[in-house]
């Protein structure tokens, strides 16, 4: 093959065409095979790779096969692994060849999925996935949803419903609550919806991370005393931090009670309602006003993939419609589903595309199956920390996430703290695994993530194997310093 043709009309040939399409495909189709013998996250020096990343705008073009060498060296190479089965830090990624596909198909037809008329039969497959998650999760008939971006933009499009349905756009004594271990998109998402930080009242949580119903009526009848209006709970199926799940169905009769509209953050966990244990975890799930999902994490989806559902799906374009002039003729009654009005984008990738084709291909028994692994893996590694000895479990694992902590032989919890810190650093040095670390009632901790269901159990072995041996040469140097000192 000579050289392309590109420039004439932002042009390729037909064979031109296939011969990019093939390469990308190889390319993708190595990494999926052969991820796992690779390094699962690179330590990066920022300001050297910002030198080599800064170049002039463009004027010419430069041949198709240099920039995508420049993609592989500086972005390939150069990101932690998300979807490697040894990448435990944060939320794992793990994703699937045919959601990855339908997502090519989705840009590459660049459906608009917007407008009934326009795209009837993406309209009819949006609105078909978000009434199977529906039925996942239980909700009634009525209930509805939109696909947004993911679980900052779902959570923040349920509140603004919360806002628009409850308090009718009054925001001025409107009080929020949720326990103090809720994710930053929450209040940031109420911040953006012009909420002051005073009107999200984090209730700090019980000794196993939830969000305690005592405390939260008492602290709902004393803001009602002082004259606030407290509208909306916010739960989570699932934490970051630990995969704490609040008390849903005491959650939801408080709310019933006392009229309180109930959201649940279910970016990470709600998925874990296709299993048997998520099930009992999640116990009270289908009576939540609003729930925010995100399909990019335990569904398998790739980056960006987020739903949000509401109890009754007209509360959606009676939030988000607008009647502009220029689309009057696209304007539909009934069943003709306009996307534009579900939410806040107007033109918008037909996410949907990737999570149904996943459903049909692969088959809801095959993705249970997944998602359950995920809690059998943490299970497994708490197993082999608690064995391997040097270690503190601090929470157990739950819905696939396990936190736990040094443990030096003389008890010092100095020292504990010091090894369980640099521990992190210490692995993405090695690269043959990676965790995080986050701080529990200020306590420094290790958390990991096991929710791909490419993880063997051999690589939960060597991960803890490889923890322990690095854990003590950290505290053996540390002992050390302070001992030459
Ligand atoms: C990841 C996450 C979010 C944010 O979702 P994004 O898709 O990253 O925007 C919100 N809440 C919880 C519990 C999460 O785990």
């Amino acid at each position: 093959m000579g050289e392309m043709t590109q420039g004439q009309a932002l042009q390729f040939s037909r064979e031109e065409m296939r011969e990019i399409g093939y390469r990308v495909i190889d390319m993708l189709v190595d990494y999926y095979e052969d991820r796992a013998d690779r390094p699962v996250a690179e330590k990066l020096d920022y300001e050297a790779l910002d030198a080599i990343l800064r170049e002039p705008l463009p004027r010419k073009g430069m041949p198709w096969r240099e920039a995508l060498e420049q993609f592989e060296r500086q972005v390939v190479d150069a990101s932690n692994r998300v979807d490697h089965p040894r990448f435990f830090a944060y939320i794992p990624l793990a994703n699937n060849f045919v959601s990855v596909m339908a997502d090519a198909l989705a840009a590459g037809y660049n459906i608009f999925n917007a407008v009934w008329l326009q795209a009837p039969g993406a309209v009819q497959i949006e609105r078909l996935t978000v009434d199977w998650l529906r039925q996942i999760f239980g909700l009634p008939q009525a209930a509805g949803g939109t696909f947004v971006s993911g679980g900052s933009v779902a959570n923040l499009t349920a509140l603004a419903v919360a806002r628009e349905i409850q308090l009718q756009g009054d925001t001025r004594a409107a009080v929020a609550y949720c326990s103090d271990q809720i994710h930053f998109a929450v209040s940031r998402g109420l911040r953006v919806l012009g909420f002051a930080p005073e009107q999200l009242r984090k209730i700090p949580s019980d000794d196993n991370f939830r969000l305690p119903v005592t405390r939260l009526r008492s602290a709902i009848a004393e803001d009602r005393t002082a004259g606030k209006e407290p509208f909306c709970v916010i739960a989570s199926a699932g934490t970051t931090n630990t995969g704490a799940v609040d008390p849903l169905d005491e959650l939801a009769n408080f709310c019933a009670q006392e009229e309180l509209w109930l959201h649940v953050d279910g970016a990470y966990g709600a998925p874990a309602m296709l299993t048997e244990r998520g099930k009992r975890a999640l116990k009270g799930l289908e009576r939540v006003d609003s729930l925010a999902l995100d399909a990019h994490k335990w569904l398998f989806q790739p980056i960006e993939c987020g739903v949000v559902l509401v109890r009754e799906r007209r509360w959606l374009p009676r939030t988000f419609k607008e009647t502009p002039e220029y689309l009057k003729d696209a304007q539909s009654e009934g069943e003709e589903l306009n996307f534009m009005y579900q939410g806040i984008q107007l033109t918008r990738q037909f996410r949907a595309l990737k999570l149904w084709m996943s459903f049909k291909v692969f088959g809801l028994d095959a993705i249970s199956e997944a998602i359950a692994a995920g809690y059998e893996n943490a299970e497994l590694a708490e197993r082999l920390l608690r064995e391997a000895g040097p270690w503190e479990i601090v929470t157990p694992a739950q819905m696939a996430i396990l936190t736990f902590r040094y443990k030096p032989a003389n008890g010092d919890e100095e020292l504990a703290n010091r090894v369980t810190h640099n521990l992190v650093g210490r692995l993405l040095d090695d690269g043959y695994a990676f965790a995080s670390g986050t701080q529990l009632r200020g306590r420094t901790v290790m958390r990991m993530c096991a929710n791909n269901p490419r993880t063997t159990a051999s690589d939960l072995e060597k991960t803890v194997q490889l923890m322990t041996r690095l854990a003590a040469e950290l505290e053996a140097e540390i002992l050390g310093a302070t001992a030459s000192s």
